[in-house]
């Protein structure tokens, strides 16, 4: 099977070739590396080198200091994400968006052409979720977004209400 180089994403699952699911955790010592984590044992470790296959499934040439998760460097889900954008910064994570968006549409697309599967359109959408978080981070707008959010999900009750009302009628 054909093997590319690949640069993984910290927050994001990946199946190895030989089996189990590994989460990237962050951007290792040198360009090449990554702190990846066996995500059912905890056996976390510097991957050198990975590479993915066709199928999707990635392996890595070998790995360094690999240790069983106790220390828990990384505490919560919200640490992993600002860890990404301070790896990858602004510009990289912002195109990460762009793509991600326009793979959550071709999934919902190929959902309507009655060639989706639903797990693509799970994942998918987790994978938006996960950059609109870090894009809360970079553009320092959380607060922001939740208002409009608040508001904007009111407005949408008030409209959704009228319209029920008037179809009952
Ligand atoms: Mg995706």
């Amino acid at each position: 099977m054909k093997r590319e180089n690949f640069d993984p994403y910290p927050g994001r699952i990946y199946e190895n070739n030989g089996g189990g699911q590994f989460i990237c955790i962050s951007g290792g010592d040198d360009p090449n590396s990554w702190i990846m984590k066996n995500i059912s044992s905890g056996w976390t470790f510097e991957a050198h080198g990975i590479g993915m296959y066709e199928d999707g499934t990635i392996d890595w040439n070998y790995s360094t200091g690999g240790y069983f998760d106790k220390m828990r460097k990384w505490e919560s889900q919200s640490e992993v994400l600002n860890e990404a954008v301070k790896t990858f910064g602004k510009e990289k994570q912002v195109d990460m968006m762009i793509e991600e968006m326009s793979e959550l549409t071709k999934a919902l697309l190929d959902e309507r052409r009655g060639r989706g599967m639903k797990i693509n359109i799970s994942e998918e959408i987790a994978d938006v979720q996960i950059m609109i978080e870090q894009m809360k981070i970079i553009f320092e707008n959380a607060d922001v977004v939740d208002g409009f959010r608040d508001e904007k999900i009111a407005r949408l009750a008030i409209r959704v209400s009228a319209l029920k009302t008037g179809g009952e009628e």
